[in-house]
């Protein structure tokens, strides 16, 4: 494949809610591929955000396993923990835009509500009454218009994130930001131009473009993988318990995730070398149109 005129950049971008598995670990292989493949460069973002989710020592340990299994960034992780102040620069823009507005919704309101977007918001707005012993969430308020984008695996998507999903939240009334925003935010401090990642994600794409137009930001090519699911069908996560990647064996961990992604396994003595030949070899055919294949554990 010819390299594009234009840097590329990829990105893997873990949450530290546990080990490398092997789900995880298809998603970091391919976005690096990918990267390599188009000599481009490729770097890792922290997603710790959610400290409630967090589990202690897996952000480390997630990267002493790509780096035993020989998947090095071109630059140090970038922590979102770190990164407040610019998700906060970027809700105060879409404040004054006029694009934000604050929610006095309780978790019990909206769910007695079911449907957020049409019973206790509409147009914009949150028609609970300001509380004032706490602070407020801050939602997006979702124009009317349909986002479409064309997925490198998946094909044209299109979405109405307003009727499909609504007045989504930039901000919890805990303080914490969403992923949306905070994802939107980093992908373009980071300067990433390919996004490769589960097929699990297709659906929050639209909200992130959204974001991108609003906050003029460009928009990253996008590529949704095939999810890894187990013999049963679920889907391989941290929540389900999947077993960590065995970085003992990291070439075995690695000959498995590119059969998962349909490539060959090059012979090769070493990981440095097998990612070499994988990157140059390195084919979307048999993925295209897949939403989810089994690995073998
Ligand atoms: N942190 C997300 C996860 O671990 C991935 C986010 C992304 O790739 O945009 O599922």
């Amino acid at each position: 494949m010819p390299h594009s005129q234009e840097p590329r950049t990829g990105r893997f971008a873990p949450s530290p809610t546990g080990d490398l598995h092997s789900g995880s670990l298809v998603a970091a292989l391919a976005s690096w591929l990918h990267a390599r493949q188009q000599g481009g460069a490729w770097l890792l973002r922290v997603e710790d955000i959610d400290p409630p989710r967090e589990v202690a020592g897996s952000a480390a340990s997630i990267l002493a396993a790509l780096s035993r299994l020989g998947l090095q960034a071109d630059a140090a992780p970038l922590y979102q923990s770190q990164r407040g102040d610019a998700y906060a620069t970027a809700l105060q823009r879409l404040r004054d835009a006029g694009h934000a507005f604050p929610c006095w919704c309780s978790r019990s309101d909206l769910d007695a509500a079911h449907a957020i977007h049409h019973e206790l918001h509409r147009d914009g707005h949150c028609f609970t009454p300001r509380r004032g012993d706490r602070e407020p969430a801050w939602r997006l308020r979702v124009p009317d218009t349909v986002i479409e984008f064309d997925d490198g695996l998946q094909g044209a998507q299109r979405q109405n994130v307003r009727s499909e999903v609504g007045d989504f939240v930039l901000k919890r009334a805990d303080g914490l930001w969403s992923y949306q925003l905070a994802c939107v935010v980093d992908d373009a401090f980071q300067g990433i131009t390919e996004v490769v990642r589960g097929c699990d994600l297709l659906d929050s794409t639209p909200r992130q473009i959204l974001l991108q137009c609003l906050l003029g930001l460009p928009t990253p090519a996008y590529l949704h993988l095939p999810l890894a699911v187990d013999g049963g069908g679920r889907k391989l996560s941290k929540s389900t318990d999947a077993p960590a990647i065995d970085a003992c064996d990291p070439r075995n961990a690695l000959a498995q995730a590119l059969r998962f992604l349909g490539q060959d396994v090059p012979d090769a003595s070493d990981v440095a070398t097998m990612l070499q030949f994988a990157a140059q070899d390195f084919d979307l055919a048999p993925l295209r149109g897949m939403t989810a294949s089994a690995v073998d554990a």
